[in-house]
C-alpha cells in the first residue's frame, strides 16, 4: 500500500526544502470522520500552513531562525478515503517511511484519532500528550476508534508508564478510574498553573534520554486562546503557558509530533495561529543550534 499526497505550495512556513536533506517532514492529515460535536478539522492542515507563512521564522525566545537551523520539507496532505481503517493504515505507513528515512514527522491534524495510527509506526517512545481531555474511553458513541478513545487505543500496544498527560481538566469517571488504576502520570491544568515549568523537571527525570513523541490537542488551550476546536473545554492554559511548557521540553529526544483538532470553520484565525506558533516553538527545539 502506497500512501498518496496532495502537494501543497507553499509548505509549512514557506520553508519547503528537498526531502533528502530535511530533518523535519510535515504531512497534513485532514482526518475528520469521528468528530462527535463540531467537525471541520479536515481544514486544519491548510489553515495552520496559511498561518505559518504569515509568522516570523526567527524565534526571539531562543534566538534562532528556524529557516536557517532546521531543514524542512512538506509532503502535502495525505489523501484519505473516509474509511477509517484504510486511512489509519496510510497514516502508519507514512510515519513508518519517514522514520525509516531518518526524518522527524510533523503531522498537521486533523482530528486527534490520527495519533493512534501514527504511534503504531514507533517501537518504543514516551508520549507527552497535551490535551484538555484524557481521550481514554474504551468506547465512545458505539465506536472504539475515535477522538475520545485515541489514547486508550495507543495503550493497547504501549505500557501505561510511557504515557504522560498534561493540561487535563476534563474526564469521565471511567477514564479517571482507568488512569488511577494504570498509574498514568498526569499533570492537570491546575497543577501546571500552580507549578509552571517546574513539572517539566520531573517529566525530564522520568523520560531521560528515551525517544519522545509530542501530541498536542490544541484544546489544551483555553477556548479564549483557541476557540476553534471540536470540543471546547473552558478553564485552560494560555498560549504563553503552553509555549513555556514546550520550551521546557528542550533537550528531550523528540522523534515526532502532531498538532491536532484545529477546526477552522469556528476560527477567526486565532486557533490556527496558536497551533502554528506551537509548531515554531517545537522547531526551535529541533534546531541544530541548541538554545
Ligand atoms: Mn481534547
Ligand atoms: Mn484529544
Amino acid at each position: 500500500m502506497n500512501p498518496e499526497y496532495t502537494p501543497v505550495e507553499p509548505g509549512f512556513g514557506g520553508m519547503q526544502g528537498a526531502y533528502e536533506r530535511a530533518k523535519v517532514v510535515f504531512v497534513g492529515i485532514p482526518m475528520d470522520c469521528t468528530s462527535s460535536y463540531r467537525s471541520g478539522a479536515r481544514f486544519g492542515p491548510s489553515r495552520i500552513r496559511e498561518a505559518s507563512i504569515n509568522m516570523e521564522t526567527y524565534l526571539p525566545s531562543l534566538d534562532v531562525d528556524v529557516y536557517e537551523t532546521v531543514n524542512i520539507s512538506d509532503l502535502g496532505d495525505l489523501v484519505l478515503s473516509s474509511d477509517l481503517t484504510k486511512d489509519g493504515m496510510s497514516v502508519t505507513e507514512t510515519v513508518k517511511k519517514l522514520i525509516g528515512d531518518g526524518k522527524i514527522p510533523g503531522l498537521l491534524g486533523g482530528e486527534h484519532t490520527l495519533t493512534c495510527f501514527a504511534l503504531r509506526a514507533f517501537d518504543d517512545v514516551y508520549v507527552l500528550h497535551f490535551d484538555a481531555h484524557r481521550d481514554l474511553r474504551d468506547e465512545y458513541l458505539g465506536s472504539r476508534v475515535n477522538h475520545a478513545t485515541v489514547m486508550r487505543r495507543v495503550l493497547d500496544r504501549m505500557k501505561p508508564e510511557k504515557l504522560i498527560q498534561l493540561g487535563i481538566r476534563s474526564s469521565s469517571k471511567e477514564e479517571a478510574e482507568f488512569a488511577r488504576e494504570k498509574g498514568i502520570r498526569t499533570y492537570t491544568t491546575e497543577e501546571i498553573l500552580r507549578s509552571g515549568t517546574e513539572i517539566m523537571k520531573e517529566v525530564r527525570r522520568v523520560v531521560g534520554s528515551s525517544p519522545v513523541y509530542l501530541t498536542i490537542d490544541i484544546d489544551v488551550l483555553d477556548p479564549a486562546f483557541a476557540p476553534a476546536v471540536s470540543t471546547p473545554e473552558p478553564g485552560g492554559l494560555s498560549t504563553v503557558d503552553l509555549l513555556k511548557l514546550i520550551r521546557a521540553t528542550g533537550g528531550l529526544e523528540i522523534k515526532g509530533f502532531d498538532v491536532v483538532e484545529v477546526t477552522p470553520p469556528f476560527d477567526s484565525g486565532n486557533t490556527a495561529f496558536a497551533a502554528s506558533k506551537v509548531i515554531y516553538e517545537i522547531l526551535g527545539l529541533l534546531s541544530t543550534t541548541p538554545p
